[in-house]
């Protein structure tokens, strides 16, 4: 990076600074995500925001190769301890945060010593593909489901007891959490994050909220704040929340289900189009173009053992590997939009990602599927109208429907033999993906499932 730049982000950096020291703001968090779909952060305080704009943070590189539990695998790419990284904030993206009075956040983007991103890093690799979707003269929106389980505080305990008793959807769910959601409502609308929808999900304790669709590192950008909020308002009600994908075995899990629609010269090609249910060509392209690799991008969009104990047929969590029209088992349903809107509100919505997943990972590698299916000319099979759980084996084999992965070492497997997502993330990357996939299946080799779910209930 050019010294003119340097100055110019310190400018930024000191403007920024005077701002929120007039709120009170006592210091920035810089966040960024681990491959194991953790957020990590530094902070510095206020006065020191221009010269982290300018120069960075200073932080290891192994922290690509941390583990959920915080244990640290090796891999190929790996320098152990040696060598530095610099956390550069976008302070495009800065907000005061609502619910942590005295504090502001900001993502950052991982970059080398030598000025460049580093090659490892999620947030500069979603920036990268959003680029090359634009050279081909497309834009995508996309938007992060939030799903979470709101828990009593039980002390720091394994166990789980819901905060609220009330039914799936109940509005007395809402009653006896009514002060945490107007709350956690209040703490969103104030840090611009446009917020459509909130309700009580189906799993006991369990919320969503969904947010309206932005540009992809935008929606992944987004993703993180929303979760921070979520927890940093619960915190102040006394309750704790997982977003892992298997609070309780057996039960629905929490997803992380993506919405997204891709578009050229403003218009939507996932509506509105003579393909089949009103695709563009180019929309069923992106769309086939996904759906045909989801197995290989489950390794980074459920990237954890326990994201395999949500992938349950007939649980909403969408395993079979198929298509249909707001149909809710399948792995990507088609959101059409009601007569009248279908042009602008038609959307693909994947669903059988979780929020382990780093959602930086997870926008690129959809971006690179659906350019490679838009690319290929991919087209896709006849759509899914039912739950395809409810057919016999031999009926989904006339159909040609199969089951996603159901073993976290499958859906490595299939990223191995991906050249797609490979290239997409690039060979460190997309090595190290893998050794951090292989060491939490090495984790978990032989634990049985409520072990796993107690294990990793509260790391996400
Ligand atoms: N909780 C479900 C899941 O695990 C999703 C429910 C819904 O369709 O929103 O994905
Ligand atoms: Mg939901």
């Amino acid at each position: 990076m050019q010294q003119q730049e340097r100055a110019e982000r310190a400018a930024q950096g000191a403007r920024h600074a005077e701002r929120l020291a007039a709120a009170d703001v006592v210091a920035v968090a810089l966040t960024w995500v681990d491959n194991g779909g953790i957020t990590r952060v530094k902070a510095v305080p206020t006065a020191a925001l221009p010269r982290a704009a300018a120069w960075g943070v200073g932080a290891t590189p192994v922290f690509d190769f941390f583990l959920p539990d915080d244990s640290i695998t090796g891999g190929r790419f790996s320098a152990g301890p040696t060598g530095d990284l610099r956390l550069l904030p976008d302070l495009d993206r800065l907000v005061v945060l609502a619910a942590q009075p005295g504090w502001a956040w900001a993502p950052v983007d991982r970059w080398t010593q030598e000025g460049g991103p580093h090659p490892q890093c999620s947030r500069a690799v979603a920036a990268r593909l959003t680029e090359r979707l634009a050279a081909a003269g497309l834009t995508a929106r996309m938007a992060f489901e939030v799903e979470w389980v709101l828990a009593a505080a039980g002390g720091s305990g394994p166990g789980f007891v819901p905060a609220m008793s009330g039914p799936a959807y109940g509005m007395t769910r809402l009653v006896e959490r009514s002060d945490y959601a107007a709350d956690l409502l209040r703490a969103l609308a104030a840090q611009g994050v446009a917020v459509v929808q909130f309700h009580p999900e189906y799993a006991p304790g369990q919320l969503e909220v969904s947010v309206v669709p932005e540009s992809p590192v935008a929606a992944a950008d987004t993703a993180v704040l929303v979760r921070t909020t979520i927890r940093a308002v619960a915190q102040r009600h006394g309750l704790r929340v997982s977003f892992a994908p298997t609070v309780v075995a057996g039960e629905v899990g929490n997803g992380g289900h993506v919405h997204l629609s891709i578009h050229r010269a403003g218009r939507n090609l996932c509506g509105g189009g003579d393909g089949p249910c009103g695709l563009t060509k180019e929309g069923e392209g992106f769309t086939a173009g996904l759906l045909d690799r989801l197995p290989a991008l489950l390794a980074v969009a459920a990237p954890s053992v326990a994201s395999y104990l949500r992938l349950v047929p007939s649980h909403w969590a969408g395993v079979y590997a198929c298509w249909g029209p707001e149909n809710r088992e399948a792995a990507v349903r088609l959101v059409t939009g009601s007569v009248g809107e279908q042009a602008d509100a038609a959307n693909v919505e994947v669903k059988c990602m979780d929020q382990s997943a780093n959602p930086y990972l997870v926008v690129a590698g959809l971006l690179a599927c659906g350019v490679a299916g838009i690319e290929q000319g991919a087209r896709l099979p006849e759509p899914v109208y039912a739950d395809p759980a409810r057919w016999s084996a031999g009926e989904r084999s006339a159909r040609g429907v199969v089951r996603l992965p159901q073993r976290l070492e499958d859906a490595v497997a299939a990223f191995r033999r991906e050249p797609v997502l490979a290239r997409a993330f690039g060979p460190e990357l997309a090595d190290t993906i893998v050794a951090v996939r292989d060491a939490e299946i090495a984790r978990f080799a032989g634990v049985a499932p409520d072990d796993v779910v107690a294990a990793s209930r509260w790391t996400h």
